[in-house]
């Protein structure tokens, strides 16, 4: 059974970008008979804007994509997120570790990238601390995988031990989401390639933990002036035609489109959409700038 899920974060209402991936991930599971559940990635308090799940929500509906099962929040898991942490504790598999991000830039010589770590404390056995952050400890030789549209996927051992839990104490968005998919029983994975980095580190822990194999699929993400579409840059979205927006979304999709579909109802064009639903036009391409028409429905901070 194919189990397919969206899990917006709730920092502000669905953008465009936002909008592409939670319909390839309806359309992805609907073609092949499955759920599609939404999650609320809650997690990250400081990141989260009040009012935005149900802004979210609302979005959603609007545009027909309709989910299943009753909806998860990460806030509702931090029971199993402890105890994930203690059985990786009690393996041996995690240390503590006292770098800030400006440390570890110097420990790379290179700029602020935090998704690189040289494993600097990983020998350290420094106590445990509440401003320490904790690390699984990491060897990327088996995590290869193949994701559905961007092909074949390998660690060049490049991301190093990487953080379960935050030195302000909050569980990563990486230990999270393993344990929310796993509880879900989520099949399917489709989210944007930004997140391709992260899913390194997710699919590992996934085998660490001896949970079932995920599949991937990671979509373009769409960008203007070739910078990723995302709340933080104040892209919203600022027209509700939802058939229109649909439309735009399967265009930026690369989706066959048939004359006249643009005039009917969200459902209408759901299901044409997901009877027509074609992989093919999106291989390999890791990010697609909005056409004009497409910029059109988004106000845009950087224009
Ligand atoms: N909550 C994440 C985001 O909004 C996505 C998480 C995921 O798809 O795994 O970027
Ligand atoms: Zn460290």
């Amino acid at each position: 059974m194919y189990i397919g899920r969206f899990a917006p974060t709730p920092s502000g209402p669905l953008h465009f970008g936002s909008i592409i991936t939670a319909l390839a991930s309806y359309l992805d599971a609907k073609k092949n008979n499955g759920y599609w559940k939404i999650r609320i990635d809650d997690i990250d308090s400081p990141r989260i804007v009040e009012g935005a799940e149900l802004s979210i929500l609302k979005g959603l509906e609007s545009l027909g994509l309709l989910w299943d099962d009753k909806i998860s929040r990460q806030s509702e898991n931090i029971k199993e997120y402890k105890n994930i942490l203690e059985i990786l504790e009690h393996k041996n598999l995690t240390y503590n570790c006292n770098c800030s991000r400006k440390k570890i830039a110097i420990l790379n010589q290179s700029n602020l990238n935090e998704s690189t770590y040289n494993n600097h404390c990983r020998s350290m056995h420094h106590p445990s601390s509440s401003k320490s952050a904790i690390r699984l400890i990491t060897d990327y030789k088996s995590t290869n995988f193949i994701d559905r549209v961007q092909g074949s996927q390998c660690d060049n051992d490049s991301t190093g031990d990487f953080i379960i839990k935050r030195s302000d104490q909050l569980y990563s968005y990486q230990l999270a989401v393993v344990i929310d998919d796993q509880l879900q029983s989520v099949t399917n994975i489709v989210r944007g390639t930004d997140l391709l980095s992260s899913t390194i580190k997710q699919h590992y822990m996934n085998n660490v933990l001896n949970f079932p194999e995920k599949i991937y699929m990671h979509i373009p993400i769409a960008t203007i002036n070739n910078q990723k579409l995302s709340k933080s840059n104040g892209n919203k979205l600022n027209n509700n035609n939802s058939s229109l927006i649909l439309i735009e979304g399967l265009n930026f999709l690369k989706q066959k489109i048939k004359r006249g579909i643009e005039n009917a109802s969200p459902r209408e064009i759901l299901k044409y959409a997901v009877k027509n639903w074609d992989l093919t036009p999106l291989q390999k391409i890791k990010k697609i700038e909005l056409s004009s028409t497409q910029k059109l429905l988004v106000d845009n901070t950087h224009t």
